[in-house]
């Protein structure tokens, strides 16, 4: 890659190709406990939080062919969007640099004195921070807006906030493929949902008798339903993200878990995060699976799930955005 020597904190190889790039294995495991026994459950969790410490979970499935795409279409630099504490700002400047782009984030709101761990490990690994008012910020996903980007930074490759566009299904399909190749059946297939894009990613995969549920991170959370609807009909022109299913795809959203809205939390959902940590080994985060992880335990608790039930978890990363908690 041409800028590659004028960029000075590039790691990368020029044969890494993100579409055979092997990150950390994703391993399926089965959580033994005493009140998922007593209900009968059959849990296992997907642990894309293992995937590599600094892209990994569901923003590198969500990264990964829009690599292959930009790199196919020769762009250097990829341009995003995000808040201060996001995990797709945090996976695209790790994932640029592990692969040879450079990386210009438009961040939402003020500059602030003290940039926040999330900005500070992006501009760390080289990318360009640039801050929108939330008057300006708000045209994100404007034509025109993105054309002036276009001019503005000489061609870069865009892509969306929270990394949420067709090609992110395509990465986030192939959690189910691994799910498949390991030959665990499943009934239900949980994931923390934002944009409802890596749950549409797994939608595309489901089998009738299969369910797959979307825990909302954000208040209000029904607005996901019609978003999810949206990423199903613009994904299903992608040839690996044609629907699969026999008959209408089973799932929902469910909207009752997130504890006053995004990236808030209470004490409540701070203690269930220790105590899952303490007693499965397993770190969650306070912004998307830990609300995810609580609102499932209720639902199992009140008997929403028929024994028997074999219920898969995504665990999709997002650790990072815990120092901004009190863990
Ligand atoms: C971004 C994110 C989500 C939400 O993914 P969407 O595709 O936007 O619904 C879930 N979990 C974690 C950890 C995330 O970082």
């Amino acid at each position: 890659m041409s800028n590659a020597s004028s960029k000075p904190v590039s790691h990368s190889s020029e044969n890494d190709s993100p579409e055979h790039f092997q990150p950390g294995d994703s391993p399926l495991q089965p959580l033994d406990s005493p009140f998922l026994a007593r209900a009968g459950i059959q849990l296992f969790i997907k642990r894309d939080d293992l995937i590599h410490p600094d892209f990994g979970g569901n923003k590198w499935r969500k990264l990964k062919y829009n690599l292959v795409e930009a790199r196919r279409h020769k762009h250097n630099t990829l341009l995003t969007f995000g808040g201060a504490w996001s995990n797709h700002i945090h996976a695209t400047a790790a994932a640029g640099r592990h692969f040879g782009f450079n990386t210009i984030g438009l961040i939402r709101g003020e500059e602030t004195d003290t940039p926040s761990p999330t900005l500070r490990t992006a501009a760390d690994n080289g990318m360009q921070l640039h801050f929108l008012d939330r008057q300006r910020y708000r045209q994100k996903n404007q034509p025109d807006f993105l054309r002036a980007l276009t001019k503005q930074y000489h061609n870069p490759y865009i892509l969306p906030e929270g990394g949420s566009n067709s090609l992110a299904l395509q990465g986030c399909a192939e959690i189910v493929d691994e799910i498949e190749t390991r030959g665990q059946a499943f009934d239900i297939i949980c994931s923390a949902s934002g944009t409802g894009a890596t749950l549409a990613g797994l939608i595309t995969r489901l089998k009738s008798g299969q369910r797959a549920i979307g825990f909302s991170a954000l208040k209000g959370g029904d607005f996901l339903n019609d978003e999810v609807r949206r990423f199903l009909r613009e994904g299903s022109g992608q040839t690996n993200t044609k629907q699969t299913t026999i008959g209408q795809p089973d799932w929902s959203i469910e909207t009752r878990f997130h504890f006053g809205g995004y990236a808030r939390a209470s004490d409540q959902l701070l203690d269930f995060i220790r105590r899952f940590h303490r007693q499965y080994g397993i770190m969650l985060d306070v912004v998307y699976t830990g609300k995810m992880f609580y609102g499932l335990w209720q639902m199992i608790k009140a008997g929403e799930f028929p024994r028997g039930s074999r219920i898969i978890v995504l665990h999709s990363g997002g650790l990072q955005g815990n120092a901004g908690f009190d863990l």
